[in-house]
């Protein structure tokens, strides 16, 4: 199994030793270029700034390349920024600045919306499908999830809010799964996209 983690800024080296632990017989390669897109079972789209990232895939030619592969079906988590590029809408936030974005989940997001890096915090998350006890998701300037649109369903909430979509074998998570020691989200998403048992 061989699977990319977008490597131009944000928490890449946690991804990758988050799936080097989860997922130890898989290949984890850093995708930098849209060749590195080639024969991937799987993309991890990390947390970090998405004004940046979304500047970097622009530098990198890596924009277009990536947006075809993820409607050709490539399976991808995404993860904070990463679900801030994913989404169909941003709704405006306050610091006026949005990136452009992807538009393959169909969700509506407000960047920070959780608050500011000092308001960082961990939850307890149901998951659907997990068994309890409630995955423990970190919380770090996320994105909130304003409207699930009918292509998307939620598949993450706390306090009975969203805070997980899923569109097909896009995933779209507003914390980070790749921070927590506990494989079980890795795991469901490998396993709904057939790459796991
Ligand atoms: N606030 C960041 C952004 O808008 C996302 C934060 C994160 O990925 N932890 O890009």
């Amino acid at each position: 199994m061989r699977l990319g983690v977008l490597a131009l800024q944000g928490d890449v080296p946690e991804h990758r030793r988050a799936l080097a632990r989860f997922v130890p017989r898989a290949e984890v390669v850093g995708v930098h270029r849209a060749p590195d897109l080639a024969s991937l079972d799987a993309l991890f789209l990390p947390g970090g700034e998405s004004t940046t990232i979304a500047r970097l895939l622009e530098e990198s030619g890596l924009w277009s390349p990536l947006g075809t592969s993820l409607r050709a079906g490539l399976p991808v988590l995404a993860t904070c920024a990463g679900l801030i590029l994913l989404a169909r809408e941003l709704a405006p936030g306050a610091s006026g600045r949005d990136p452009p974005t992807l538009g393959v989940l169909d969700v509506q997001v407000r960047r920070n919306d959780y608050g500011s890096q000092g308001e960082s915090c961990e939850a307890p998350v149901r998951i659907e499908g997990l068994r309890p006890p409630p995955f423990v998701g970190a919380f770090i300037r996320s994105p909130r999830i304003l409207s699930v649109g009918p292509s998307a369903e939620a598949i993450a909430w706390r306090d009975g809010e969203v805070v997980g979509v899923r569109s097909g074998k896009v995933w779209g998570l507003s914390f980070h799964p790749e921070l927590s020691d506990d494989p079980r989200v890795h795991r469901a998403f490998l396993r709904s996209v057939g790459l796991v048992r």
